[in-house]
């Protein structure tokens, strides 16, 4: 990958969506686009504002006011929640956005936005500003294929037959999409997404082109811009931290002490909330599993609960020495360390792209929104995981991945995919090419 400063010199402007899962991409894609020549010039609410700006001095931070921040000092937001307040903020941010992005137009002129595909009020900014906009999709193409047939689904009354426009779904996965209910904006939410980011100059995916070929002819058909799989961003640069919450070091030597491919590394990511008694199901499927596992327990996310308060009585005497919990970790280390053997996962996109890109089978637990589709492709089509459906034994499926031959043959499955994406990031790769075009597109403008 050619990382060469060109001199182009022009400025960007970039808004991410104040979310873990997206903010760490797209500091990422800052990062690539400021290796290109690109000024980077980052717009952000006050609620979640990126974490450890002085990390960035070749950055310029905006903050803007949100409405949100105001009545909302927690920033730990659960799937309910985030709904909600990105629902808010696409309403509340549109003056102060505005106003902010015209003031920026007066200094200096602009090459374009790059702004989060759920930032959708963003579109119609751009336009009357006559900016164009990039849309950053922090998911995966064929998230966004199934999410531009979603409103079919309501309207077609799928839910009762048959999904013929999506295959590989079935009718349990996508109520899963739509776990918590219509009533709660996430049809509007996801419709707006896709219009606006059909209405946009062009879309760069945290992805590469061989992983989702299907999907990528797919797409470049149903959205007449172009896209640019540039992914994963996280391998352009060494891990940095863009994490809004302390990532304790402790697990990397815990993970020192262990043997090659014998723990399993559980987190279900910065937004997924469980109940108190599928929390004591994690629990008793880690002790029965009788492997050594890593666990991030965030505080918050077991409802009703601070943190551990309600693991079930004598779990860690039992479990001892082979059990390590934390509170957040930093996970592209610990998916890196050669003692991981598995990664039970709720699905996030940036989770199954960072285990991937390590060669580490999966134990899939999708939640919400995009995860029971990236769990469908992580079982089905790459066959580098196993999905744990309800009522299921989930020590059993811990042993399928990291102690059966099952779970050999998706590490070798997993880490030939790896191969692909340390390919893609060559200088005649896939992702190369693909960056190399934004950048000239970006240049066009
Ligand atoms: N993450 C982390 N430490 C943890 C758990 C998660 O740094 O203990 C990071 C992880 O590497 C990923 C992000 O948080 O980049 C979670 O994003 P993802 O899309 O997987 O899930 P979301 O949080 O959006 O549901």
């Amino acid at each position: 990958m050619s990382t060469q400063p060109s001199s182009n010199n022009r400025r960007l402007v970039l808004f991410p969506l104040p979310l873990q899962g997206h903010i760490n991409p797209m500091l990422q894609l800052a990062n690539i686009l400021h290796t290109k020549g690109f000024k980077i010039t980052i717009i952000h609410t006050q609620f979640n504002p990126p974490p450890n700006q002085s990390n960035y001095p070749q950055f310029t931070f905006i903050s803007i006011s949100d409405g949100f921040s105001i009545s909302n000092k927690d920033s730990t937001l659960n799937l309910d929640t985030s709904n909600y307040a990105i629902n808010f903020m696409n309403k509340s941010c549109i003056h102060p956005f505005k106003g902010c992005l015209a003031s920026l137009l007066e200094e200096e002129p602009v090459a374009c936005l790059i702004s989060d595909s759920l930032w959708h009020f963003t579109q119609s900014v751009a336009d009357a500003l006559n900016l164009p906009r990039i849309v950053l999709r922090t998911s995966s193409m064929s998230c966004m294929l199934v999410y531009a047939t979603l409103p079919l689904v309501g309207e077609k009354g799928y839910f009762k037959t048959t999904i013929q426009e999506l295959p590989l779904m079935t009718k349990k996965d996508i109520l899963k999409i739509y776990s918590g209910g219509f009533e709660e904006g996430k049809l509007e939410l996801i419709s707006s997404m896709i219009k606006e980011a059909k209405a946009a100059s062009g879309i760069i995916y945290n992805t590469f082109k061989e992983l989702e070929e299907p999907a990528f002819l797919a797409i470049s058909q149903d959205f007449c811009i172009p896209s640019f799989p540039i992914g994963p961003f996280h391998k352009y640069f060494p891990a940095s931290s863009s994490s809004l919450l302390e990532q304790d070091r402790s697990s990397i030597s815990w993970l020192d002490l262990q043997p090659v491919n014998s723990v399993v590394y559980v987190s279900f990511g910065s937004i997924a909330q469980i109940d108190e008694a599928e929390f004591a199901n994690m629990a008793s499927g880690l002790a029965s599993s009788k492997q050594r596992f890593l666990w991030v327990v965030r505080p918050g996310s077991v409802l009703g609960s601070k943190w551990l308060e309600s693991l079930p009585k004598g779990f860690i005497d039992e479990v001892g020495e082979r059990g390590c919990i934390v509170k957040w970790a930093p996970q592209q280390e610990v998916l890196a360390h050669q003692a991981i053997g598995g990664f039970w996962t709720h699905c996030g996109w940036n989770s199954t792209l960072e285990s991937i890109c390590e060669g580490v089978p999966m134990i899939c637990s999708p939640c919400s929104y995009d995860q029971p589709i990236n769990a469908k492709y992580v079982t089905d089509v790459w066959r580098i995981g196993v999905m744990v459906e309800k009522g299921m034994e989930i020590g059993r499926a811990i042993k399928r991945v990291i102690v059966e031959k099952e779970g050999d043959e998706m590490r070798q499955r997993c880490k030939s995919l790896q191969k692909k994406v340390n390919l893609s990031l060559e200088k005649d790769g896939s992702a190369t090419q693909a960056l190399e075009n934004l950048v000239e597109y970006i240049l066009s403008f």
